[in-house]
């Protein structure tokens, strides 16, 4: 009967949304011991220097080696770390791991500028600006080798609050970029009212780009919107040649996509970014090793 049916969907739906609730709760416990028992593991996305074509920056991704489900991918459990406040202990890792590979990639005669993932909890924990600090002392490195990555919905809280957290950032001395630009929903107005330094274009606008002729009219007018304010341009998401070839005569500044290279673990991308130094300075010349 149509009532029984109605049970039946009742249940499915209540099943359904507590499955969901158990299987959130078992990441979370397993994310504490990923933390404890070294399962995650900071992998480094290259992104090219259109203008000089130098590899002289990367952004940091998270992985997480699962012992039964292999590698988990962050855009399933940094919503839940997220939620469950786990993001705070996750984010020191990350930074800490972050401090450690510029600092490894210096001694290999690296100059690599890393693009470090901040999320809402970890911007406003109050503990952002003393925790890059404590790393950046921990491994003698300085700001200038880190760019911040936030998302634009930030900047849907109060202006006063978002001043203050964003000016101790610039006190500290790293970059701040915004990530997934486009998609946020929010006002372009918080470009006018805050300094940033870079801008990364979402990969839905890069994303079928060759055959869209308003999707290249946004993207150069971004390009140009984000010059006038001072800031650098970063192009999301290029994974064909055409679209690398169409964001470089746009006079896009920085490509990130599979196109150029996929995120890597630290060592395959130390060899990466060496092998790109050698070929894009000199055939014999290396980069100096201490
Ligand atoms: P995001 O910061 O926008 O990072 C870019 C994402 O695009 C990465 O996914 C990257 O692997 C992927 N990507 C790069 N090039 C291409 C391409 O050519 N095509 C396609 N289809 N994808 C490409 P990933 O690593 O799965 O990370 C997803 C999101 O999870 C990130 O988006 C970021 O919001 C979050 N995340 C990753 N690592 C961290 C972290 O260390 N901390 C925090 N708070 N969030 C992180
Ligand atoms: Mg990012
Ligand atoms: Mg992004
Ligand atoms: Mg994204």
């Amino acid at each position: 009967s149509a009532k029984e049916q109605g049970r039946n969907c009742y249940c499915f739906f209540t099943q359904g949304l507590q499955q969901k609730a158990d299987s959130q709760a078992k990441l979370h416990q397993d994310l504490k011991v990923a933390l404890k028992e070294d399962q995650l593991e900071l992998y480094y996305q290259p992104i090219l220097n259109l203008e000089t074509n130098q590899l002289d920056k990367a952004e940091c991704l998270i992985r997480w080696n699962h012992p039964e489900r292999g590698i988990i991918s962050p855009g399933l459990f940094i919503p839940i770390a997220e939620k469950t406040g786990i993001i705070k202990e996750l984010g020191c890792w990350i930074r800490d791991q972050a401090c450690s590979q510029v600092k490894q990639l210096i001694n290999n005669g690296l100059n690599i500028r890393l693009s470090v993932n901040v999320s809402r909890l970890e911007f406003w924990s109050g503990e952002l600006v003393s925790s890059f600090l404590d790393n950046m002392e921990k491994y003698s490195v300085i700001a200038d080798f880190l760019t911040v990555e936030i998302t634009e919905s930030l900047f849907l809280k109060n202006q006063k609050e978002m001043t203050l957290a964003l000016s101790n950032l610039r006190t500290l001395g790293v970059k701040i970029s915004i990530d997934d630009f486009g998609t946020g929903y929010s006002s372009l107005s918080y470009l006018g009212n805050f300094p940033l330094d870079e801008l990364k274009i979402d990969r839905s606008f890069i994303n079928g780009i060759e055959g869209e002729e308003r999707k290249q009219s946004l993207v150069e007018a971004i390009i140009t919107l984000s010059h006038k304010l001072g800031m650098k341009v970063v192009a999301e998401g290029i994974e064909t040649k055409g679209q690398f070839e169409l964001l470089k005569s746009k006079g896009c500044d920085y490509a990130q996509g599979f196109y150029y290279a996929k995120p890597m673990p630290a060592k395959a991308f130390t060899e990466f970014a060496t092998q790109h130094w050698i070929e894009a300075n000199s055939k014999y010349a290396k980069p100096q090793k201490d």
